[in-house]
């Protein structure tokens, strides 16, 4: 095992905790930008530093692909190949074959797939796959499992999560860097509170350095997920880290956090940057907007990141629809604002100050008191109180963040 997990801070299930990894000592909750190739769109990483990112996350797939694993070792591993001094997790390789490949099969071998370089049947098994993530060389490295979308039902979810637990032996038996590199098992099982079981204590079993909560984030219900979050968690060892794959919106990461969650991963704050998008304690703010053409205020008056503080929402609304300095500008707003978010959900769980906290971001973002249900529900059994921001007759359930859009 090459982590330590201290726990410096609760309210009820929530946590806050020291995460020493190889090559940083994180705070969680924490939240890991996507950095597909080796690199986080539109942000350098003098940037990434300044904004208070602490872990970034590789996608095994396209880096296997181009400039390959080989090349990576051979150049001295991904952090040395990227100059990227902290902590690093790549993801199995697998989810990004099912998800973008229409060919990709699996078998219990593995996941076979056709090549997008030369068209020819490949095939990755969990033996591969960790090798691979061996070479990258990230602190954090995940089992290959096999996936399943949570709205398929019947005999493949159980099929999925009973092959994730073979496999999670042949990626134990496959990862040659115990000392240097931490395995994460994923748990599946759909959203079968049985199933969901049975891979939780399948894998503490094994003894991981840290465990995934897998197969959320796929157009389930969001009564669904949180309830799938909530009992994972409470069936995890204490003494772990537990991440949440694909996780997401502020909303959701608060939701999870106050669930007894630790790390979240998600594209969501730089892809919609890409499409003119800032998110804001009010939920989002749509700077391609007529309205925004003679705004002179910037994104958010309240934030203190360096685009906030030097542009107006006038200059980005002229910018996003014609130059990608835009969509940069956004991207270093929206990570600024995800990682703020990340340190006020550590400091207010290690101040005792945690409902406080989640009470005035529900308000900001729900002023009418209009908090959806599943967050209501969740809250109930977080063990926060938030009556004190919920309209008496709650309407707005199921609404999420895009469609509750604001366009200020
Ligand atoms: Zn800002």
């Amino acid at each position: 095992m090459a982590l330590r997990f201290e726990v410096l801070g609760r309210f009820n299930r929530a946590r806050a905790a020291q995460l020493t990894l190889p090559h940083f000592v994180c705070q969680t909750p924490l939240f890991m930008p996507v950095g597909t190739q080796g690199t986080i769109k539109g942000l350098t990483n003098d940037q990434l530093e300044e904004i208070g990112c602490q872990i970034i996350l590789g996608n095994t797939y396209h880096l296997a692909l181009r400039p390959t694993s080989e090349l990576i070792d051979e150049l001295g591993g991904l952090h040395k190949f990227m100059k990227w001094p902290r902590a690093m997790l790549t993801d199995s390789g697998g989810f990004q074959m099912v998800s973008l490949l229409h060919l990709a099969d699996i078998t219990e071998k593995g996941v076979t797939f056709q090549s997008p370089v030369d068209g020819k049947p490949m095939l990755l098994t969990p033996e591969e796959s960790i090798q691979i993530q061996n070479r990258i060389g990230a602190d954090i490295i995940m089992a290959l499992d096999d996936v399943v979308k949570t709205t398929i039902t019947g005999p493949r979810i159980e099929e999925a999560m009973y092959r994730t637990l073979r496999w999670i032996d042949r990626c134990i038996s496959a990862h040659k860097r115990p000392n240097e590199q931490n395995l994460f098992g994923i748990v599946q099982g759909g959203l079968d509170p049985v199933l969901r079981d049975i891979c939780v204590r399948g894998l503490v079993e094994r003894n991981l350095p840290g465990y995934a909560i897998g197969g959320l984030a796929g157009g389930e219900d969001k009564d669904s997920f949180w309830r799938v979050v909530a009992q994972c968690t409470a069936a995890l060892p204490e003494d772990k880290p537990r991440y949440v794959m694909g996780v997401g919106y502020p909303l959701d990461i608060v939701v999870c956090s106050a669930l007894g969650a630790d790390m979240y991963d998600c594209v969501y704050p730089t892809r919609t940057a890409r499409f003119g998008t800032a998110l804001v304690p009010e939920g989002v703010l749509k700077l391609k907007h007529q309205v925004m053409a003679r705004d002179t205020r910037p994104i958010d008056p309240a934030c203190g990141c360096m685009v906030c503080k030097n542009f107006s929402r006038a200059y980005i609304h002229c910018l996003v629809t014609k130059d990608a300095m835009g969509s940069q500008l956004l991207s270093y707003h929206n990570l600024y604002y995800m990682m703020k978010l990340s340190r006020d959900l550590h400091s207010s769980i290690v101040y005792g100050k945690f409902p406080e906290f989640v009470c005035t971001f529900l308000q900001k973002m729900f002023p009418e008191g209009e908090v959806p249900e599943w967050v209501c529900n969740a809250m109930e059994v977080a063990g926060i109180d938030i009556s004190s921001c919920c309209s008496p007759v709650s309407s707005s359930y199921g609404l999420n963040l895009d469609e509750k859009a604001h366009a200020v």
